[in-house]
């Protein structure tokens, strides 16, 4: 067994007690803990070099920069790509609106066809509506299989000379379902569409290598992975991000301002317009230390060892069913469920009670939780400092709710 559970003493929080239990946090998908590595690195940044980048001729500027462009090297090494092609952002979200608008605005018509799937957060659904509003291009989504699996069948017969763009989760934050990345940006690409790569989830639960993926584009978010919010990373082939306009304006990302127009910064810079989250990037690089440290692989070897575990755990109770692929080596380790006609909030309220957080609701993926046939699920989902001993906890706590609500 992959036994990281030395890794908690890293996390402060989770040594807190929460209504006079111990804190058992089962909500990483939504937002990861963050350790003292990471937390101590930010603080020392603010304490002792602390100032505006790319502007000072002063040594703290010098310093800050520094500390800011190294962030980026290590979140580049991370994903196997060059520096140049990171681009941070405020977030996933973020990322995917400057695609959407950079790139979408100049290059999608009336005709076109984005292809989008049931799964996705809705950060990588509404932009893209935005923009098809704007361009007159058709959003066309790809079903799921009857295993919760992404329908590749459906998909290839989709795919023809209109599809300008396929945008799709690399896993899915509700039902935890990886989608092979590889294989549909290529079938997107043999028909010469863009391919846009949601790696919100997917980056902190499993390798990624930007040069094996065949996207033109990744998105993740900070604090997800480890690191804090407010910021995130746009990845982009070189050439596509060379041609992309920049989605905002403003102080940074210029080249030359006249009163008749602007010219870019170079790549990535042109993205990153206005007084960047320089410490957030900073603690961002911290994060990718701390889980380069541990091992990709290994965070993925531990993540298949305990949702394999809680999956089973969790079918010892017959009221629960749970939405999403039951073989690991298709899903990571966020784990949505019903316990029987419980309404989700009751579930979630009740397990706080015993120092158990998990999220009910409907994930930010709405046109997938009806898909589901459900207003909303509950959610436990893992990160590397999630242990057996959690999902024990969750088990017995499911039990209790049974009690309550006298479930069979
Ligand atoms: N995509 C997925 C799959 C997510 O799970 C999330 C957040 O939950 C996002 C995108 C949006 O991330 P953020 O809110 O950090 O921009």
């Amino acid at each position: 067994m992959n036994d990281l559970s030395h890794l908690r003493l890293d996390f402060p929080v989770l040594q807190r007690r929460v209504h006079g239990k111990p804190l058992v946090f089962l909500d990483s998908a939504a937002s990861s803990q963050k350790p003292k590595q990471v937390l101590d690195v930010m603080d020392a940044a603010y304490r002792t070099y602390y100032a505006n980048v790319h502007r000072g001729a002063y040594l703290l500027s010098e310093e800050s920069t520094a500390a800011y462009e190294q962030a980026r090297g290590k979140v580049a090494r991370f994903i196997n790509a060059a520096r140049a092609e990171i681009a941070f952002t405020r977030g996933a979200t973020t990322a995917l609106n400057t695609v959407a608008f950079g790139w979408g605005m100049d290059h999608l018509r009336a005709g076109d066809r984005i292809v989008l799937t049931m799964m996705e957060h809705h950060a990588n659904v509404v932009p893209w509506q935005l923009v098809a509003r704007r361009t007159g291009a058709e959003l066309v989504y790809v079903p799921m299989t009857d295993d919760y699996r992404l329908d590749l069948k459906r998909l290839s017969e989709l795919l023809d000379e209109r599809v300008k763009v396929v945008s799709f989760t690399g896993m899915s934050n509700v039902t935890g379902t990886m989608p092979p990345v590889a294989e549909i940006a290529g079938l997107a690409r043999q028909c010469g569409s863009l391919v846009v790569v949601d790696a919100a989830q997917l980056v902190t639960h499993a390798p990624v290598d930007v040069q094996q993926l065949g996207a033109d584009f990744v998105a993740f978010s900070g604090h997800k992975m480890l690191g804090p919010t407010g910021i995130g990373a746009l990845w982009g082939r070189p050439e596509v991000l060379e041609e992309m306009e920049p989605f905002e304006g403003g102080g940074e990302m210029i080249s030359d301002v006249r009163l008749d127009g602007s010219t870019w910064a170079p790549v990535p810079h042109k993205f990153e317009a206005g007084t960047p989250p320089i410490i957030e990037a900073i603690g961002l690089g911290a994060a990718v230390d701390y889980l380069d440290k541990i091992g990709m692989e290994s965070v993925r070897r531990h993540e298949m060892e305990l949702t394999a575990y809680a999956l089973s755990r969790l079918a010892e109770l017959p009221a629960v069913r749970v939405f999403g692929p039951a073989e690991v080596d298709h899903r990571g380790g966020v784990i949505s469920f019903a316990l029987a006609d419980v309404h989700p909030h009751d579930v979630a309220t009740i397990l706080d009670q015993d120092g158990i957080a998990i999220r009910a609701g409907h994930h930010c993926a709405k046109p997938l939780t009806r898909t589901l046939g459900v207003p909303a699920t509950a959610r436990a989902s893992f990160q590397v400092y999630t242990t057996r001993e959690d999902v024990d906890a969750l088990v017995d706590g499911l039990r209790r709710v049974q009690e309550v609500f006298r479930v069979d």
